[in-house]
């Protein structure tokens, strides 16, 4: 009988459970290893609270090494995910743009239909369990419990799922990236990805919990030059911007540390001269109007005066004065309105971790530790990130349950 120990009992982690007991008929005991009370905390907050769980636009162009997960999802794409999960009785659907959900639209559903799958298979779940140490001794691993002094459970395959180090309080703290030092397995830098950006607080504080579709652009100081463009509803903060769009900005920020700003195309089905025409003749239509009326019907209320303010052109002014530079600069800022960036919501809020162990440390075909015997890594606690959309727990649950038949096959080919 061979002892297989997950440590993590998130996506990843219960995904390879289920697939080591699905896929031997030997007797293989699995156990997963979890820190928190209870598995799957982060699935029940996924999606808000309803899990969005693939995508039907599943392609590795999606993460940010298409190369190193192609081998994963081409095996396990949002197709076998989806029929996989109906197979142990959970059903899906569509909600837009791709987007997979379970059919209640209840993320505790996908927990808990998975809960009772691995009550069937006999998988053992230890909670309270977090691993602050792993021991390699005579070709088995010892795996300490911080909890419990000196205490340690043993096994022959070792499954690495602890995550990433976002949203620390649904479990993943960044305690599975230690376990790997004494077997000089590479992490790279990480940062939260999937997060909001933090900005001027002076210009933002009036705007808070204002929502508006633009273009968001990420723009080099230096140069000047857009480097990458989104479309989408931002939300603005008191003290900052969110929204799928700049959450997704800002996992291209943190994975190309740079010298940004935010760019804000207010209008984007307008050219720049198409703006400056429209400006004009709402000088003509609004010429007895005070020029924080300019915007009016144009910009929500409040964008439309921070962006004249913005202009440094006087608010009690008539928009009759308002001069043809005066118009350029209003136009320009409604193009390409720029906010510093001052940092992001850190770890706590955000949805997926940047960086991770570094996948030259991995075959990519079976997910195995090259500098260790018998050991495997999967989910996010690898380099993966994947944009918003259900990406992300996709490769959890894709590459979770590839490391599960591999161990199979290493269980079999050793017997
Ligand atoms: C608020 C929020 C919303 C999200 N929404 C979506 C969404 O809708 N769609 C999507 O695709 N992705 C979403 N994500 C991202 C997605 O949830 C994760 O990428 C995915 O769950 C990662 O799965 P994982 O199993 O690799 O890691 P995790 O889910 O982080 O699980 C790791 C587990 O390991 C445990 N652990 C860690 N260290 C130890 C240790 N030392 N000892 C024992 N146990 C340990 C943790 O407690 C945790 O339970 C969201 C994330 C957040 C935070």
């Amino acid at each position: 009988m061979k002892d297989v120990i997950i440590i993590g009992g998130g996506a990843a982690g219960i995904f390879c459970a289920l697939s080591i007991m699905e896929n031997t008929k030997e007797s293989v005991n699995v156990t997963i290893l979890e820190r928190l009370e209870k598995i799957g905390k982060k699935i029940l907050a996924t999606g808000n609270g309803k899990c969005n769980f693939t995508n039907k636009n599943l392609a590795p162009k999606k993460y940010n090494n298409p190369k190193f997960v192609t081998p994963t999802l081409s095996k396990y794409g949002y197709k076998e995910i989806v029929k996989y999960l109906e197979s142990i009785g959970l059903l899906s659907k569509e909600i837009s743009e791709g987007r997979m959900y379970p059919y209640t639209e209840s993320a505790t559903t996908v927990l808990e239909v998975m809960r009772m799958h691995l009550q069937r298979l006999g998988v053992n779940i230890k909670t309270n369990y977090e691993v602050n140490k792993v021991v390699e001794r005579n070709g088995r691993y010892l795996v300490y419990n911080k909890n419990q002094r000196n205490y340690y459970l043993e096994c022959d395959y070792l499954v690495f799922a602890c995550g990433g180090a976002s949203a620390p309080v649904l479990g993943s703290n960044g305690s599975g990236y230690s376990l790997l030092k004494p077997f000089k397995v590479k992490v790279t830098d990480i940062y939260p990805g999937l997060v909001g950006i933090k900005s001027e607080i002076m210009i933002l504080k009036v705007l808070n919990g204002l929502r508006f579709k633009c273009n968001v652009s990420v723009v080099e100081k230096k140069t000047k030059k857009s480097v990458w463009t989104q479309y989408g509803e931002v939300q603005f903060k008191g003290d900052g911007i969110s929204g799928i769009v700049v959450m997704e900005a800002s996992t291209f920020i943190a994975r190309h540390q740079g010298n940004y700003i935010i760019n804000l195309d207010l209008m984007p089905e307008a050219s720049l001269d198409d703006t400056i025409r429209m400006l004009n003749k709402r000088k003509e239509l609004f010429e007895s109007s005070e020029v924080s009326s300019l915007l009016t019907g144009m910009l929500p209320k409040m964008l439309g005066s921070v962006v004249v303010k913005k202009a440094s052109i006087d608010m009690n002014s008539y928009v009759k004065n308002l001069t043809n530079a005066n118009i350029n600069k209003i136009a320009g800022l409604i193009k390409a309105f720029p906010l510093e960036i001052k940092g992001d919501y850190g770890f706590e809020r955000s949805q997926v971790t940047v960086g991770g162990v570094s996948l030259s440390e991995v075959d990519s075909e079976s997910l195995e530790i090259k500098k260790m015997n018998n050991a495997y890594i999967c989910g996010e606690m690898l380099d993966v990130d994947g944009e918003c959309g259900g990406y992300n727990i996709q490769w959890a649950f894709a590459s979770g349950y590839l490391v599960g038949k591999k161990v199979v096959e290493s269980i079999k080919n050793n017997a």
